[in-house]
């Protein structure tokens, strides 16, 4: 790893220290370290007033039980968590993961990067993320249903439009933000709209929030070829993931010209060399909650599928990692490079490894970190709460606009504010660099809390 800035370093050493055995936390913390050190320098001000070490502490962090019982009568146990790690922009804002690999060290690595993704999108929400080990995998709705019922049983007491406002991530999507508001408003007796985002459009759900993540990422992209006069026409594309964020990436790609040759999902991969047809993709994962083998064998021997290889062997000249944390490292970087790959930009949250982003950045491939290309998602989560607040509702279009006008100004933050601070064209440092600053200002303002 590069070394830190020398007031960062210790700072570093103390996250360690107080947070052993949390590796992604870890990752998360040093790669906006690495990014802030020239600010440190210009700024004293931000390390006299211990800016940085709070910001690193979690504001609170709620660990809880969540029993429920099976369709056979069996009673299960899992861990919920909640991290609220800063609020000083707004409200804490940031997705639930149901996913067996959730432990804390996941949720503060989520949570952490959010605060600086809310902060670039220029909206008046602070950081957080939550979820369980629960594995929505091979359950039925009912269970899903009785789980989320618990879960939120605990986890209702520290929400509120004001104050906490959890959204979906892996594993949470429609159905279970539906059980989760239907207990909300059960329990606490109030039809509270703003407590949750992702809702269904009956039920105070915002349009484009379903397509948002994946939409912002390629309108991102977008943004990055048309800067060098480009565009996605013709452009082979590979998108790892075949979940939310997976399918309307590829949905706006194909929109904008592209072609998307290859999808994954935890078992392995589909390379169409014809295009992934989206419709077959979205009646397998998001109707019937399958597996991609299907896709194949529908489809026949156009398709291949491939169960123990990468994805990132397949060429292309972009590559948007949209599945989980750490799913493309510096094997993968090497392969996307020899096949001439120009651009890697992140739909999921912290999908590079940071040995990858090193190898792709000195290759000269351009790379997008999630906190600014998958911002999208919260943004529109942003104006689900603002339609919320005002008992509006927007059309398709208008929200669609709002979107791509976030993400433009997203991409325009970070490469003045890069350009500001030496690293003309570095994305990393300019989202980075741009994501803190808004905070820790805000901190600064607010006193010591
Ligand atoms: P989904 O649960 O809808 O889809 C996740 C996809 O990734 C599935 O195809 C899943 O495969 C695959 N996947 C999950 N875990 C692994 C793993 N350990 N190894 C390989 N593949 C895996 O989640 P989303 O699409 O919502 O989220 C994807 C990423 O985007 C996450 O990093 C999330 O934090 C991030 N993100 C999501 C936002 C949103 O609005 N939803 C907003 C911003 C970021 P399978 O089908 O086999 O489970």
């Amino acid at each position: 790893m590069p070394d830190l800035h020398e007031k960062l370093a210790p700072i570093f050493d103390e996250v360690v220290a107080r947070n052993p055995g949390e590796a992604e936390f870890h990752q998360a913390v040093h790669e906006v370290l690495e990014s802030i050190g020239p600010v440190v320098s210009a700024n004293p001000e931000y390390t006299d007033a211990e800016v940085i070490r709070r910001l690193c502490e979690p504001e609170r962090q709620i660990i809880f039980r969540v029993p429920w019982t099976d369709d056979s009568g069996k009673v299960q146990l899992n861990r919920g968590f909640r991290v609220e790690f800063n609020s000083a922009l707004g409200p804490y804002k940031g997705g639930l993961r149901f996913h067996p690999s959730v432990y804390l060290g996941i949720i503060k690595f989520l949570g952490f990067e959010q605060i600086f993704k809310n902060s670039l999108t220029g909206m008046p929400i602070g950081g957080g993320k939550g979820g369980s080990d629960f594995d929505p995998k091979g359950k039925s709705d009912a269970e899903v249903m009785r789980f989320c019922q618990s879960f939120m049983t605990e986890l209702y007491r520290h929400l509120g439009e004001y104050t906490d406002v959890p959204a979906g991530d892996i594993g949470v999507g429609g159905r279970e933000i539906g059980y989760l508001f239907g207990h909300y408003k059960r329990i606490t007796n109030r039809y509270e709209s703003g407590v949750l985002t992702g809702k269904g459009l009956t039920w105070g759900g915002s349009r484009v929030r379903v397509e948002a993540t994946g939409y912002g990422t390629a309108f991102f992209v977008a943004d990055m070829l048309a800067q060098e006069g480009s565009s996605f026409e013709g452009r082979q594309v590979v998108v790892s993931g075949a979940g939310n964020v997976a399918i309307y990436a590829i949905e706006k790609v194909h929109q904008m010209g592209g072609k998307v040759v290859a999808c994954s999902d935890s078992n392995g991969y589909v390379m169409d060399p014809a295009g992934i047809d989206l419709d077959l993709l979205k009646e397998i994962k998001e109707a019937k909650r399958g597996r991609l083998t299907e896709y194949a064998e529908r489809i026949g021997s156009r398709v291949k599928y491939v169960s123990d290889g990468s994805i990132w062997d397949v060429p292309c000249e972009i590559a948007l990692p949209c599945a989980t944390q750490n799913e493309l490292n510096a094997a993968g970087a090497e392969r996307l490079i020899a096949n001439g790959c120009q651009i890697v930009a992140e739909g999921a949250n912290m999908p590079t490894t940071p040995e990858a982003i090193r190898l792709l950045q000195s290759a000269g491939v351009k790379f997008a970190p999630g906190k600014a290309a998958n911002a999208g998602g919260v943004a529109t989560s942003a104006l689900e709460m603002q339609q919320n607040a005002s008992r509006d509702s927007w059309s398709f279009e208008y929200t669609e606009e709002r979107l791509a006008e976030i993400m433009r100004s997203i991409h325009t933050r970070c490469l003045e504010t890069a350009e500001t601070f030496g690293a003309p064209g570095d994305y990393v440092v300019g989202a980075n660099i741009a994501g803190f600053t808004q905070v820790a200002d805000a901190m600064l303002a607010l006193g010591i809390i």
